[in-house]
């Protein structure tokens, strides 16, 4: 086989490589990148004082908060053929192809970078984990697609946000969370590919085996956060990071689902999947299914933290401030179920084993079983993927 070197990544993984174990974080190898790159440092220094600025990028989106749109582009020829092509060939396929947005060469990839950079670069961090009903792209760049399949280079990239940075045009904690996505998770994540593989995909620290929830493939829930989040993949192919995590992952880690399913679904359904990307955001970071490698923690949530972060519940048929029994939020019973189960895993993180103290110390006997009834109903009555 022979190698040709291209500029799909900065690092090299054969350097990496040995590193990649439980307790070598990201963060390290951030901090290493923007070193050697010299972006966003003052010599030794990282600019501003800080590595990282995400205390400031979590603010939820104000109401009527204006997001500029990402421009769309025709389909060309080229592209209307392959459309009808997959309409012939998989009617039933999942996914619709009557809208496809993105753009299909260089210089149109080029174009949405530049208009990201302009327009939505500045407020990608304050936004970053910020969920609103409509809209599922809000101030994320969605060139995730661009870079892996190689209209674009990471490092052109993250060169032009920096450059918007010393410009002027976008505050520091904005180019330095959008740098350390690309500089730092996108090339550890594919050296934890390159290490971890073959044995990695059938990783399951769980030990779940149920098929994943049926609302996966059709959007028909009345869980507005789920119905949110699912329809764009059906649509375009998309949803940005939060929903991936937070809501889809998070959802099927509580209800006890095959990792392997989970990945194989996101392994479908979107327009950036690339395994090299995919599997390690799903198996390592989502689902905690490489029983902690890439993760610290397992991912999981109840509906609070949801909330606080979009307007789907003050939307949704659920009751996110009720706890158990008819119409209380799925998430809120199902994570303490979780936890009480889990309780192994919990304990063995610094960072959630006083989740299991509260679960027991702090809830009731009549709280417990009524957890524990809410959560057997509800997933007794879910329907499971027959695809
Ligand atoms: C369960 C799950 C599955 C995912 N599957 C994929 C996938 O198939 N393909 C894919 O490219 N990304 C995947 N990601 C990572 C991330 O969600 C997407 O890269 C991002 O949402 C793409 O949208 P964007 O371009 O608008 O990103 P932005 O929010 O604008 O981020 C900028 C860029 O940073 C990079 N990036 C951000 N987070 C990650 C990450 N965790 N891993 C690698 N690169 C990252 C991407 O290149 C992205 O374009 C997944 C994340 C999760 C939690
Ligand atoms: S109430 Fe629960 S199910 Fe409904 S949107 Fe909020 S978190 Fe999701």
């Amino acid at each position: 086989m022979i190698e040709i070197p291209n500029g799909f990544f900065y690092a090299d993984p054969e350097e990496w490589k040995e590193k990649i174990e439980p307790g070598y974080r990201m963060e390290y190898f951030y901090r290493e990148m923007r070193r050697r790159t010299g972006y966003l440092m003052n010599g030794d220094e990282p600019e501003g004082g800080e590595w990282n600025y995400d205390d400031q990028n979590r603010e939820s989106l104000p109401k009527n908060h204006p997001v500029p749109e990402i421009p769309q582009f025709e389909p060309d020829e080229v592209t209307c053929e392959v459309i009808e092509m997959v309409e012939e060939y998989f009617p039933d396929h999942f996914g619709e192809v009557d809208s496809f947005p993105y753009a299909v060469t260089r210089g149109d990839a080029v174009a949405l970078l530049d208009d990201f950079i302009e327009k939505r670069l500045d407020e990608f961090g304050p936004y970053e984990d910020a969920l609103k009903s409509g809209d599922y792209k809000l101030f994320h760049s969605q060139l995730s697609v661009y870079m892996n399949n190689g209209l674009l280079l990471p490092k052109e990239v993250c060169e032009k946000a920096l450059q918007a940075y010393e410009n002027g045009n976008a505050r520091l904690n904005s180019v330095e969370g959008f740098i350390r996505q690309i500089l730092g998770w996108r090339e550890y994540i594919r050296i934890y590919y390159e290490t971890m593989m073959p044995e990695v995909r059938e990783a399951n620290h769980f030990g779940f085996t149920e098929k994943l929830p049926e609302m996966y493939w059709t959007g028909k829930t009345r869980m507005r956060c789920m119905s949110e989040s699912i329809k764009p993949v059906i649509s375009e192919g998309y949803s940005h990071h939060i929903q991936r995590l937070m809501i889809l992952s998070n959802f099927s880690n509580l209800t006890e689902t095959d990792p392997r399913e989970l990945n194989r679904w996101f392994w479908f359904a979107y327009i950036d999947a690339y395994e090299w990307v995919e599997l390690p955001n799903v198996l390592g970071m989502s689902t905690f299914a490489d029983g902690g490698v890439l993760a610290s923690k397992p991912y999981v949530s109840s509906g609070n933290y949801i909330n606080k972060m979009s307007d789907y519940c003050k939307n949704c048929e659920y009751s996110v401030t009720k706890k158990t029994g008819e119409n209380a939020c799925p998430f809120n019973y199902l994570y303490w179920n979780f936890v009480d189960k889990q309780r192994d895993t919990f304990n063995d993180s610094s960072r959630v084993n006083f989740m299991v103290n509260m679960f027991d110390n702090k809830k009731s006997d009549e709280q417990k079983e009524a957890i524990y009834k809410s959560s057997e109903e509800f997933l007794e009555g879910l329907s499971r993927e027959t695809e």
